[in-house]
């Protein structure tokens, strides 16, 4: 591809993007293919000789774009966003043209200088203390397995890395029953092992951790021998919003001298409202915080900030510096390769930049402030719904249902029928999940082109899907 050829289609990309955009209300939300329709339409071999940009294009309209799910659907209400600001696009737009490696500081200045600023805009916006310091990882999966690693490695005195765990006592990571699948594989590649990952029971409506068989828990650890190393608190869990009593869950951290991450990765973005700071009080006693920009505040996928109050205690546990990677004579820069599990970076602190200064808090304020207020009227609306029954309470813009006529036997097995029909159907995208034993139909709002209509419309197709719908 020659440089004429590349700004033909780039150009011809960008414009297809915004007809894209224009056109998602039309499309299913949901792919609506079976496994191994699209793998059917792509040969097996790669090609020997040169194809052209016009069959290649084509190719992607019409073999590519029926599997495609569209994530940016206003009427996505499915799992949690992937909510994609058209000017988060556009930087990205930038980040692919000037394709650079970010892992140090002397890679890319610019890229380690606006992380810096633009982590710490966060930290104002989601009124944390100051003090704390910010790292964009990957994903939140990424940055829990980073708090894991620092737990482990500041409970066994900086030695694990050096000799393994195999001379050590148990190490003990406690969390609740509710937190999400990245602790566990957290847990899985620190080598600290699933047996060491304790379940805390919850309870109330908000589904938190007891504290009370927490403290007991790391007793009775102590006594037997074991090494208790970190708590993970929950805000805003993924299955039904489950939130810990932070501010409970610290001072049990403190008591204890113990490493506490804050797994907020959907929820965080709403904490740019104050209104919403009573669900992770607290939290500036935490030593570690995630929340995925990428997932409710419009910043594209993939962007997560982690926030760490004493980055030392990271550094520690994930520097390594062989020769070549030494930016010698550089005293006091930061090198965010050292703050994270992989060594190579993309620059995602552009598409927050750009972002934050599109919007200004105040419209991301008000993106999200909408979306928790049509998901609590829909959540009222079909509540008095004969036949339907709120199951879990909005938190924020999640809240789930299900339905539940007269004379059926196995209401699981309806309501995942009714699930999957309103998927085939392509008009809205939910999710199910199971709580308390019951199969039950999640419900969030959550899309950057949400408006109240598309709420609206996820009523009316609800219910005259479950009219239509029996085991
Ligand atoms: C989405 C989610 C994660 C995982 O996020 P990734 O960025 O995909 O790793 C972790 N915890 C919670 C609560 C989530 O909602």
């Amino acid at each position: 591809m020659d440089n004429a050829q590349f700004r033909h289609w780039a150009v011809k990309a960008a414009e297809w993007g915004d007809d894209y955009r224009k056109s998602l209300r039309d499309l299913p939300v949901r792919a609506q293919t079976a496994p191994g329709d699209i793998a059917a339409q792509v040969p097996v071999s790669p090609p020997d000789t040169a194809e052209s940009m016009e069959t290649i294009f084509q190719d992607f309209e019409q073999v590519i774009l029926p599997g495609m799910t569209h994530w940016q659907h206003p009427r996505f209400f499915a799992y949690f966003p992937a909510n994609a600001a058209p000017v988060s696009i556009v930087a990205e737009h930038l980040v692919n043209a000037l394709a650079a490696q970010c892992m140090l500081w002397q890679t890319s200045p610019a890229a380690t200088e606006l992380e810096t600023r633009v982590l710490d805009w966060l930290r104002q916006a989601l009124g944390l203390a100051e003090g704390f310091s910010g790292v964009i990882q990957d994903s939140a999966s990424s940055a829990t397995l980073a708090a894991v690693m620092t737990m482990r490695e500041r409970a066994l005195d900086w030695r694990g890395n050096a000799e393994g765990l195999s001379g050590s006592p148990a190490v003990r990571i406690y969390a609740s029953d509710q937190v999400h699948t990245s602790i566990d594989r957290a847990i899985w590649v620190t080598g600290i092992g699933q047996a060491n990952l304790i379940r805390i029971p919850t309870d109330g409506d908000l589904r938190s951790m007891r504290i009370d068989a927490l403290e007991r828990q790391i007793e009775a650890d102590r006594q037997a021998g074991h090494l208790p190393a970190g708590i993970i608190a929950s805000v805003g869990g993924t299955s039904v919003g489950a939130t810990d009593d932070v501010a409970a869950i610290c001072a049990v951290g403190r008591k204890h001298d113990l490493y506490v991450h804050v797994d907020a990765a959907w929820a965080g973005s709403a904490m740019i409202c104050p209104e919403f700071h009573h669900y992770w009080q607290g939290v500036d006693e935490a030593d570690s915080i995630v929340f995925n920009p990428h997932k409710w505040l419009g910043a594209q996928f993939d962007c997560s900030a982690h926030f760490i109050r004493d980055p030392n205690s990271l550094v520690k546990t994930l520097a390594i510096q062989p020769e070549y990677l030494k930016t010698h004579g550089r005293d006091g820069i930061i090198n965010y390769s050292e703050w994270s599990v992989p060594l190579g970076r993309r620059f995602r602190a552009l598409k927050i930049w750009f972002l934050i200064r599109a919007h200004g808090l105040e419209g991301l304020r008000t993106m999200i402030r909408n979306h928790v207020r049509w998901s609590e009227k829909l959540a009222e609306r079909l509540g008095k719904e004969p036949n339907f029954r709120i199951v879990t309470q909005p938190m924020l813009s999640l809240f789930s249902f299900r339905y539940e006529p007269d004379g059926v036997d196995d209401l699981d097995a309806l309501n995942l029928n009714l699930v999957n029909a309103i998927n085939d159907d392509g008009r809205i995208y939910l999710t199910q999940t199971r709580i308390d034993g019951q199969l039950v139909i999640r419900f969030q709002a959550g899309q950057f082109d949400c408006t109240e209509e598309d709420v609206e419309a996820a009523f009316d197709v609800i219910c005259e899907m479950a009219g239509k719908t029996a085991i």
